[in-house]
């Protein structure tokens, strides 16, 4: 998740939006604020030289919220399309479909097809979902919960694009998705899997187990990835470095470099044609003006090519 640092604010740098040599343009920014509104969130990246950003569709931390003003709708696509830039979402951390408490998952289940409802409104291509937890009924109570309130949702919204990208994550506590299995079970079980999709995020997965750090170890993960899975559910990559080690289950995101993924895994990441058309966004520390987020993304245009 992305958490904020208490860093005093310099001048930001405008990045130089690096182009590859061939085909199509690499999509890559971060996590931008909606701070004011959702179409604020474009002239940010923008000012920022992002190719792609990720947003909530509504403050994170309630659970539902008033609905979006269709003049709002209007300038967000607008600015979006004037600016070329690819736009997804992240869902609220509130929503736990895999909880055993029937008002949790009731509340989850409407607050996910409230979210669905807006990304589509936006035009966002997908919504990132994290699985939810099962709060102590076991791995596959909580997967089978999971897929009945995914059920819920894909049939009151027929007519909605976006589609709901699982990410997988750490393990932390109870939850679900830190397995390639976990991920592979929900888009066997749902009625409707054209509507999903996978995010992937790099300090999950070394957080979870799925060692990155070195080309033999990165190849054997996406091996495992491409049999359990496959790479064409993939939709898109959170680029975290992690403040825990291999296997930890403890989800605390890092500046890229400096934490247990090391830079080695982005070159890798950044230079893999299976995932070079997908958009990938950073959700590390940062303040206000977010130049750490250039920062990071100073480091890893080298890798582009
Ligand atoms: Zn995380
Ligand atoms: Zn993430």
């Amino acid at each position: 998740m992305p958490a904020k640092s208490k860093t005093a604010s310099t001048a930001v740098e405008p990045l130089v939006v690096v182009q590859p040599k061939k085909g199509d343009k690499i999509r890559i920014g971060a996590h931008t604020s909606i701070s004011g509104g959702v179409s604020e969130s474009i002239p940010r990246a923008v000012a920022l030289g992002f190719t792609a950003a990720q947003i909530f569709v509504k403050n994170n931390k309630q659970w539902f919220a008033p609905e979006l003003k269709p003049e709002e709708v209007e300038l967000f696509r607008r600015r979006r399309d004037e600016a070329d830039l690819v736009v997804f979402g992240h869902n609220s951390y509130l929503v736990n479909p895999g909880s055993p408490k029937p008002d949790v998952f009731d509340t989850s289940v409407k607050s996910l097809i409230a979210e669905l409802e807006r990304a589509d409104a936006l035009g966002l291509p997908f919504l990132v979902m994290h699985p939810g937890a099962h709060g102590g009924a076991g791995e596959e109570e909580g997967l089978k919960r999971v897929v009945e309130g995914l059920n819920q949702v894909t049939r009151v919204t027929p007519k909605v694009k976006t589609r709901l990208a699982i990410e997988n994550t750490a393990g932390q506590g109870s939850c679900l998705g830190a397995k390639f299995e976990h991920l592979a079970y929900l888009l066997n079980h749902v009625a409707e899997p054209q509507r999903f999709g996978v995010c992937l995020d790099t300090a999950h997965l070394l957080e979870s187990g799925y060692d990155i750090r070195d080309a033999k170890s990165y190849e054997a993960t996406f091996r495992e990835f491409e049999k359990v899975i496959g790479v064409s559910w993939l939709l898109g990559w959170h680029l975290n470095d992690s403040k825990t080690p291999l296997g930890s289950r403890v989800d605390r995101h890092e500046h890229l470099g400096e934490g247990h993924v090391g830079m080695e895994t982005f070159r890798l990441l950044m230079q893999d044609k299976r995932w070079r058309h997908l958009p990938k966004v950073l959700e590390t520390p940062k303040s206000e003006d977010m130049h750490e987020d250039v920062e990071s993304l100073k480091k890893i245009y080298p890798f582009i090519n």
